[in-house]
């Protein structure tokens, strides 16, 4: 039986030609930087993010990760709605929810991809259902694994030139400072390249926001999918919360409603890491607390990161 997740693999390379500058892609694919072809690996194994290959210059993806990010973008929806409904009490306290089963159950498959295969487990949300909740997690997926294919783009376009140093220094487990360095200089250029090719190809607010809606969900869908609760990017990687802060950086919204929903999107994603952690990252008087703007539980939330990045540099200083 095909997975439910292949029912949107025609909307996933639609949405992806459509998603670049005049020419861009088609300039690429002529010059032979880029493959025509879009590969998705159906094998039953655990979850895998993108990647460019170097040799064929392909995009690859893998049906478990999309299986993933499909799962994780239905229950970053309905986590932002519930925070929406208790709207006096801005943390996030699934528990209290209805719904809570359902998306537990959910949350933890899709989580449990990263270590093993298993199907999309019957009764739950998948793609493909007509249902308004359904709809909502097709578009937000599609924008979010838009940035990703965009991220692959940028390697393929941006560092043809680097493909003998990456294929040679990727796997050197002692890498020099200065070749690390230019391993996370690499991400970073592709972040930036993924996000202002989509903000650029198409203005309008609403598609701007969603683009950066889809690029923030992407970058947090790959917190959880480490092995631990260390933020840092290791030898060849930015640290995660450095990537999410360079996002944010670029978030400037005419509507204020898109501003609330793109902060409440990264924090949401932020307090749920660390409730998997169990790591709390709330003051010791946080019944008492109420949230004035974002900027407070940012800086706590950032805050916390940084000691737990700090805790690791002790206990196991070299990755
Ligand atoms: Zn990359």
């Amino acid at each position: 039986m095909s997975q439910p997740i292949s029912q949107l693999y025609d909307r996933i390379t639609d949405f992806f030609a459509a998603g670049h500058l005049p020419g861009q892609l088609e300039q690429a694919i002529q010059s032979g930087k880029l493959s025509r072809a879009i590969f998705i690996d159906p094998e039953p194994a655990k979850a895998r993010t993108p990647y460019a290959n170097l040799d064929d210059k392909e995009i690859k993806l893998q049906a478990t990760f999309l299986s993933y990010l499909w799962s994780f973008c239905y229950c970053m929806i309905r986590f932002q709605q519930m925070t929406i409904d208790q709207i006096e009490a801005p943390i996030v306290r699934l528990r209290n929810s209805s719904e809570a089963p359902i998306l537990n159950v959910l949350f933890d498959w899709a989580n449990s991809l990263r270590d093993t295969y298993s199907d999309w487990p019957t009764d739950l949300p998948t793609p493909g259902q007509d249902s308004q909740r359904i709809l909502e997690a097709d578009a937000l997926f599609l924008f979010a694994i838009r940035y990703l294919m965009f991220h692959e783009v940028g390697h393929l376009i941006l560092h043809e030139s680097s493909a003998d140093f990456i294929r040679r220094e990727k796997r050197n487990p002692s890498l020099s400072a200065e070749d690390s360095r230019r391993f996370r200089m690499m991400e970073l250029q592709a972040d930036d390249f993924a996000i202002d090719t989509l903000l650029a190809a198409n203005t309008a607010e609403p598609h701007r926001y969603m683009n950066m809606v889809g690029a923030a969900i992407a970058q947090l869908a790959s917190l959880f999918l480490l092995k631990d609760d260390d933020l840092r990017g290791g030898r060849t990687h930015p640290d995660f919360d450095e990537r999410l802060k360079r996002l944010a950086k670029k978030a400037s919204f005419s509507e204020q409603q898109h501003t609330l929903f793109f902060d409440g999107t990264i924090s949401i994603g932020l307090q749920v890491f660390f409730e998997r952690y169990a790591v709390d990252f709330l003051p010791v008087d946080s019944e008492a607390w109420r949230l004035t703007d974002f900027s407070d539980l940012f800086d706590m939330l950032y805050q916390k990161i940084d000691e737990r990045k700090a805790l690791y540099v002790q206990h196991r200083p070299f990755i």
